[in-house]
């Protein structure tokens, strides 16, 4: 799962119908019953989908689950509000059911004598506006959608997604193309059949389908395994992106292949939506990834440099976090709870990794590269809720708290083994080269600990004490005290240890790095982060706030709105120039701020000017950093 973004010639509008037949299981052996599942999209204009399953059974009472935990969503997401219009039939004849009554995700069928099937229809009503979710959030426009199996099904109780069989077909809107890394049997005209796969590689193989869809390969011809990109846009215009950007994502595959030395997929695609009428995020998969960004995110400038970061961190997942998976995220089925204490590995080191990769295909420059990192460590170093919360309940707690709203943020902040994590893994990084006198780098544990022998897609598990002795079989070195005292350490400020000697210093400026300015919008939203602790929308209303810092101790909250500043009407330009103004004058910046209704003067004794964080090198240490992010 990506979050961070902003948590990324051959163009022909083609089918992207490449059939080249596998073996039917080329992953997980499956050996139970077999479904047979159509999908009816042909309405995803409406945000409403069809299916039928055929499910094998037998007399008395069938036990139907709709997933649950979502591989990668690292929680209980599947979007049962969304599950509409079920219905289970034998032979014609209609059967009852009944929801479970501790369990809302499970149903019970009633199969009467002499039946060996059942068949369930249900219709998925595809939310219609931006709420909560990830791929059970937005997902459909007039012009595109992207199929999420798990959306779209029941499976039978009692046996592992390995071992139960779907055939499954789609029928998509006339005229529309699709991308995906299932295997295509066949097509009649709009309706595609794919190869019979185990339910897990089903849920694990997103479809991207549109008007408007794109392929561009991204290894030369004949080279094995092959990737491409395919992407669906609400715009023909939004697909026509410089070929530089092709080129970046070409690097990346060249460079990820070089970083872990083999490649467990047959056949990767990244299958990336531009629309703005989509949910954002990225979602990780064996061989693809489901990511979503703004319409004009490839074509504009700033739009690249806002997305870059996320296509690299859902590529390393097919590596990290899909072959390689914590033990107790690798569960049988759907409806098994997910326990998600190693996600600073699943997700902290693709972080890490991603932004790594991120440089080294050139899709970041080392200066944007730099940016994003300072970004990191700023936040960080000023995140307030690091005073009651360490780095290991961050992860453990994110079933939990991984949808907390935007408000208070800061305080709670809900999923930080990303960001802190990435300072946490250069730190790693800046050990094994400091302990091997450069000899090694974190780049050989990724060979040793994701490589192995390249082939389909696989699980190969792990714990803590794995990446324990794998650390210490590239450099020795008290790592359990290293990653023990990593995840309990409340601060004060941000672990900074491998920034450090990567040999680059945190310092702040007046002037917003490109990353900063492009992220707020030329400073029409209000970034006072790092100088009164404050983050607003363009008209004023307060994002958040930083407990302990001058806005929040003043009694500014996130909900409230800055309405003036030194009474003038708010607008980014007053908010600015009130800043800055301070810096020479005594008085306090003063402001008027409303909250339910009423409205009270606030004074922000603050004479600081802007702060905005950036790296600065520290020429008394060698330059590991920029090593790192050059491409191999
Ligand atoms: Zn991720």
């Amino acid at each position: 799962m990506g979050l961070r973004c902003g948590g990324r010639n051959f163009f022909c509008f083609v089918l992207v119908s490449v059939i080249v037949l596998l073996p039917a299981f080329p992953v997980f052996g499956a050996n139970g019953p077999t479904v047979a599942l159509s999908v009816d999209a042909s309405d995803a204009p409406r945000k409403i989908f069809h299916a039928q399953l055929r499910i094998p059974a037998r007399p008395g009472t069938l036990t139907l689950y709709y997933p649950k935990w979502i591989p990668g969503e690292h929680g209980p997401t599947g979007p049962i509000t969304d599950l509409t219009g079920l219905k289970f039939t034998a032979s014609g004849k209609t059967l009852k059911w009944r929801r479970d009554l501790l369990d809302g995700f499970t149903f019970h069928v009633e199969v009467p004598a002499g039946e060996n099937e059942v068949t369930a229809n249900l219709d998925y009503t595809s939310p219609a506006s931006f709420e909560s979710g990830y791929s059970a959030g937005m997902s459909s426009t007039e012009k595109l959608y992207i199929v999420n199996w798990n959306t779209l099904l029941l499976y039978p109780a009692g046996t592992g997604s390995d071992q139960l069989t779907y055939r499954a077909s789609l029928r998509l809107p006339a005229g529309w193309k699709f991308g995906t890394s299932l295997q295509v049997e066949n097509q009649v005209g709009s309706e595609v059949h794919f190869a019979p796969v185990s339910l897990t590689m089903l849920v694990d193989g997103p479809v991207i389908t549109g008007e408007y869809l794109k392929v561009v390969p991204l290894t030369p011809p004949g080279e094995n395994p092959p990737a491409e990109l395919d992407l669906a846009a609400d715009s023909p215009a939004a697909l026509d992106a410089p070929e530089e950007v092709w080129e970046h994502y070409r690097n990346l595959v060249k460079q990820a292949g070089i970083l872990f030395g083999a490649r467990h997929y047959t056949d990767y695609h990244f299958l990336l939506t531009l629309s703005d009428h989509v949910a954002h995020f990225g979602l990780e998969h064996h061989e693809s990834n489901d990511s979503r960004i703004d319409e004009r995110s490839l074509v504009e400038e700033d739009g690249r440099k806002m997305a870059a970061g996320l296509l690299p961190h859902e590529y390393v997942h097919s590596w990290n976090g899909k072959y390689r998976r914590p033990a107790d995220l690798a569960t049988s089925d759907y409806e098994q709870p997910m326990q998600t204490d190693l996600l600073w590995v699943y997700e902290g080191l693709t972080s890490y990794l991603g932004d790594m990769l991120a440089a080294r295909s050139g899709e970041r420059t080392p200066a944007l590269a730099r940016d994003a990192l300072a970004q990191i460590a700023a936040d960080l170093d000023h995140r307030s809720g690091r005073v009651w919360r360490d780095l290991q309940d961050t992860a453990d707690g994110v079933p939990s708290m991984q949808l907390a709203a935007r408000a208070w943020e800061d305080y709670r902040r809900p999923l930080d083994y990303y960001d802190e994590d990435v300072l946490t893994w250069l730190w790693a990084d800046v050990i094994i080269r400091q302990q091997t006198k450069g000899a090694k780098s974190l780049d050989d544990f990724c060979k040793l600990f994701h490589g192995g022998e390249s082939g389909p897609p696989t699980v190969k598990t792990y714990t803590f004490d794995d990446v324990v002795t794998a650390l210490n079989q590239v450099a020795p070195y008290d790592w359990r005290g290293f990653w023990m005292e990593r995840l309990s350490n409340h601060g004060p400020g941000a672990p900074l240890g491998g920034l450090e000697g990567s040999g680059w210093k945190l310092v702040y400026d007046e002037n917003p790095s490109d990353l900063d300015r492009v992220e707020n919008r030329d400073g029409k939203s209000i970034n006072a982060h790092y100088s009164v602790g404050l983050m607003a929308a363009a008209d004023g209303a307060i994002r958040d706030t930083v407990e302990g810092m001058l806005a929040a101790r003043a009694g500014i909250g996130p909900g409230m709105k800055i309405v003036a500043v030194d009474g003038r009407r708010f607008s980014a330009d007053a908010w600015h120039d009130a800043i800055r103004a301070a810096k020479t004058s005594p008085s306090p910046i003063e402001l008027i701020v409303e909250n339910t209704d009423y409205f009270r003067v606030v004074k922000l004794d603050y004479h600081g000017g802007e702060k905005y964080p950036r790296l600065v090198r520290d020429e008394s240490k060698p330059d590991l950093l920029t090593e790192i992010y050059r491409a191999k």
